[in-house]
């Protein structure tokens, strides 16, 4: 039986969008240059906010958890782990900020209710509180496993009839006149009726091999995990936290914390640079790096346990687009080609969506989302964002300023 659609890539997004096409009946044959999970999905916190700016993007996410549970059930995995968020204002100028997300929650039908500095106290005894004006509470969020995520994609799209291959990297994309035919790898070409890239950071890499413009940067990010100690217990479901003033979130991991920092200047990673062999949890930070000192200093500030306690630094390379949304679709000059990547720190979340998104998409089905804020060609030609000295600065002031002091 020949293959219907290729995807190279197994990130959640390649994996998601095989699991989806998978259990329609399509053939699907995935491609990863590494094994599955080598990229950013590997490396993620995996925090889920569902409550977004639009109403579309918040369903995205609440829908994708109902994909979640199916998955949990199919595969009997635990994936999400329900722990409630705190958005915290520290500043009187997030103070309506964090009144208005509310009201976001409420027109999506979830609940989020506005608490004091005692109340957050009561809900995370280890963290300082005593500088909160108020704080949103999400009881219904939480935290998306990543790695049982993939591996649960990966499972049930090996239980459809997918073909999974690992260890070979995608050299190019076979296209004939106008139409994308397959991929080329070391082993030789595989063909397919359409191609889907879900190479994460390296899509812009990938996109270009194709004669494309994808209008991604990879970003270095880096995190903190303490290690469990007895006297400054962390509970497996006490709240995640986002303190956008301090540029740092928070959830519980296996009796420690992860904290993360999106800081102000963050480094550019050049992916067409990294050799077949790289691979993202090997990454090491410098412990003198100013990353991690922001991230010291931040997490200190919020955590005064940490002081006390060992912990580790991971870091991995986020996808960034200009504007903080995804690039999902098709471009023009290439028939059956199509793109998803640009997740700007929430692929994990949004991958179980955007996987009946790009099914739909490439077996050309009405779609139930408004798909105009993530089209991967809605830059398609736009005049300063077509070079990647251009690119490159817009994708930077998108993540620095995804967290930071309020009215920037
Ligand atoms: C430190 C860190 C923390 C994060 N925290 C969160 C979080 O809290 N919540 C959240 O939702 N998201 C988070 N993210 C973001 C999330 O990890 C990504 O958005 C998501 O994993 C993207 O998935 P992907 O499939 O697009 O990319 P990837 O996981 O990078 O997958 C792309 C795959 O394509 C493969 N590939 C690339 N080129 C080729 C080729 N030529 N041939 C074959 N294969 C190729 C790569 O090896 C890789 O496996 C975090 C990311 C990082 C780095």
């Amino acid at each position: 039986m020949g293959t219907d659609v290729i995807i190279v890539g197994g990130g959640v997004a390649g994996l998601s969008t095989a699991y989806q096409l998978s259990r329609r009946g399509v053939s699907v044959t995935l491609v990863e240059r590494q094994q599955l999970g080598a990229g950013s999905t590997g490396q993620a916190a995996g925090l889920l906010g569902q409550v977004r700016k639009t109403a579309s993007a918040t369903r995205m996410l609440v829908d994708g958890l109902d994909v979640v549970r199916e998955l949990e059930a199919e595969t009997g995995q635990e994936i999400f782990v329900e722990t409630g968020s705190l958005r915290l204002a520290t500043a009187e100028a997030r103070v309506e900020d964090t009144r208005n997300h509310v009201g976001l929650g409420a027109g999506s039908e979830l609940e989020v209710r506005l608490v004091g500095a005692e109340e957050t106290a009561r809900l995370l005894p280890y963290m300082k509180s005593d500088d909160v004006i108020l704080a949103s509470h999400t009881p219904s969020d939480g935290h998306i496993l990543p790695h049982e995520l993939a591996m649960s994609y990966a499972q049930m799209a090996r239980k459809n009839g997918a073909n999974i291959l690992q260890n070979r990297p995608v050299r190019d994309v076979i296209i004939d006149g106008s139409r994308a035919k397959g991929v080329q790898t070391d082993d030789g070409p595989l063909y397919a009726d359409q191609v889907l890239l879900a190479c994460g950071p390296w899509a812009h890499v990938m996109a270009e091999r194709a004669g494309q413009v994808l209008q991604t940067v990879g970003i270095e990010h880096v995190y903190l995990t303490s290690h469990p100690h007895d006297a400054y217990p962390v509970e497996r479901r006490s709240p995640a936290v986002r303190d956008y003033d301090g540029r740092i979130y928070s959830r519980p991991e296996a009796g420690g914390l992860i904290v993360g920092i999106y800081e102000e200047d963050p480094v550019i990673r050049d992916m067409g640079e990294l050799n077949d062999d790289f691979h993202m949890s090997r990454m090491r930070a410098a412990q003198d790096s100013s990353a991690v000192a922001y991230l010291m200093d931040s997490a200190l500030h919020r955590f005064p346990f940490l002081d006390k306690v060992k912990y580790t630094v991971t870091q991995g390379i986020m996808t960034f687009t200009p504007n903080g949304c995804a690039l999902s679709g098709t471009i023009p000059g290439v028939d059956g080609l199509f793109h998803t990547a640009g997740f700007c720190g929430h692929g994990i979340v949004q991958s179980p969506t955007m996987g009946v998104i790009m099914a739909q998409l490439i077996l050309g089905e009405p779609c139930a989302y408004d798909l105009s804020a993530i089209a991967a060609d809605r830059y398609f030609g736009a005049s300063g964002l077509q070079a990647r000295r251009d690119i490159e600065p817009k994708c930077v002031f998108a993540y620095a300023g995804h967290y930071g002091p309020a009215g920037r």
